[in-house]
């Protein structure tokens, strides 16, 4: 089928081995448990919504530290397709589930942010840790509750600072504030969380980055959000109260936000992918559907309209996919266009493969809202996509600013 055809072009020999090894495991590890286990997610301790033994099994071929250099234990990836690589094993995990490619993918990016930022000794302390411990996961802590949009686009004035602040005391950074809307909050063995440390100055000027390990005095793990879809990764809110950790871990001071591009152009790649991965389930589920079930004495696909929206859904699913490759190769050549194409495809792929989960939802008919048949999730984990790394909106802004640096505006400014 073009669709597949489409996934294996061009990949290197080794890149398909890998997304071959992650297809059998999705196929025989995750599908079948979340179609057969479909009132698992719903289970309201977050501590057993997905069985232990899926990161074991993750972790046994190799898929879990990607990111983590290989002299520290690390799957070994060439430097040359790492982010190609990235985003076909993230879209395949994230085919059989998004919530388990986002608790993966997040220690994917924020390996690739401490081995470029962390000191040394750092990584020598954590990298192994993580490697050892199939349960280890990684946050990355941005969003307070006031918002993150002033943070996307960025809106450098004082007064859209992080209102979380950390204060050198001694020989010890102390962190005071809160952060939400986390990707694996909840359950993270280790936190990088960004601060205000020069008020007044900015955000591009005057906040930093820390490393703060899970069991440090003065940190803790508030909650739990119960998202709407993407439900196996615990999405948490943490508090800090005189969270203090020593001076080396601050891993940016003051200019951490224009640092970060090394996790986010990636990363948002990864999110498109990991978006797509949604998509490609979805026609999958819908193809078999309408060639086998049978309205008006035909099978679904016989109906005009129906073949109307197959093709539509495969074409969105192209486009993307098309899409993903152009900023992969901007990233890989350092282009200058590399931020606006990384902005345009995550946000691009969060509306059109929106699109294709309602057409997939809606050639379902009835079974297409019923929890038990299974097709609804990825609409509802379709829908995640929209806002996350920056709003659809937001997103439209940056592309923009990236495009037209002099002319641009600002899109937010005094109130008069
Ligand atoms: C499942 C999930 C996982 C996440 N993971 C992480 C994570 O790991 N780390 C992390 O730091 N964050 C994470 N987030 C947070 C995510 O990045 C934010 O939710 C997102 O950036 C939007 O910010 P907000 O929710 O604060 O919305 P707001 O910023 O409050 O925006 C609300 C609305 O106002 C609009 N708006 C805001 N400002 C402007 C403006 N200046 N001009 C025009 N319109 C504007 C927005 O477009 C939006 O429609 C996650 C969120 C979810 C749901």
């Amino acid at each position: 089928m073009l669709l597949d055809e489409m996934v294996g072009r061009g990949l290197p020999e080794e890149t398909r081995m890998m997304r071959d090894v992650t297809r059998k495991f999705v196929n025989e590890h995750v599908i079948p448990f979340t179609r057969q286990n479909w009132q698992q997610e719903w289970q309201m301790a977050p501590e057993g919504r997905l069985p232990a033994k899926i990161l074991q099994v993750a972790d046994q071929i190799g898929i879990r530290t990607l990111g983590v250099p290989e002299e520290f234990g690390g799957t070994p990836l060439d430097p040359k397709t790492e982010v190609q690589t990235f985003a076909v094993i993230s879209e395949e995990i994230s085919r059989g589930d998004c919530g388990l490619s986002d608790k993966m993918v997040q220690i994917w990016k924020v390996s690739v942010l401490l081995r470029n930022v962390a000191p040394r000794h750092l990584q020598e302390l954590w990298f192994p840790r993580l490697v050892k411990d199939p349960t280890f996961l990684l946050a990355h802590c941005l969003t307070e509750p006031r918002g993150a949009s002033d943070r996307w686009l960025p809106y450098d004035v004082p007064e859209a600072m992080m209102h979380t602040k950390a204060v050198l005391k001694g020989d010890k950074w102390v962190i005071n504030g809160r952060k939400q809307f986390i990707t694996n909050g909840y359950d993270a063995k280790l936190y990088v969380v960004y601060a205000t440390t020069k008020p007044g100055a900015g955000m591009t000027k005057g906040t930093s980055s820390f490393l703060v390990p899970r069991d440090t005095p003065g940190l803790s793990v508030a909650r739990c959000n119960e998202t709407l879809g993407g439900r196996f990764m615990n999405n948490g809110e943490i508090v800090f109260e005189d969270c203090a950790v020593p001076k080396d871990h601050c891993l940016v001071q003051d200019i951490a936000m224009t640092r970060a591009g090394i996790y986010f152009r990636p990363g948002k790649i990864i999110v498109a992918a990991k978006n797509l991965g949604v998509g490609m389930a979805a026609f999958e589920r819908t193809a078999d559907y309408v060639q086998n079930y049978v309205q008006g004495g035909r099978i679904l696909i016989k109906h005009q309209a129906v073949a109307l929206r197959l093709a539509d859904m495969a074409t969105k699913l192209a486009a993307v996919r098309a899409l993903i490759g152009e900023a992969i190769r901007a990233i890989d050549a350092g282009a200058p266009d590399a931020e606006e194409l990384c902005v345009m495809v995550k946000m691009f792929a969060s509306e059109e493969i929106f699109k294709v989960c309602q057409h997939a939802v809606e050639l379902h008919g009835g079974n297409g809202i019923m929890l038990e048949f299974g097709v609804e999730k990825l609409f509802r984990d379709a829908s995640l996509f929209l806002h996350r790394d920056a709003t659809v909106d937001i997103s439209r802004f940056k592309i923009v600013k990236a495009m037209f640096k002099d002319t641009a505006g600002v899109y937010a400014g005094p109130e008069k």
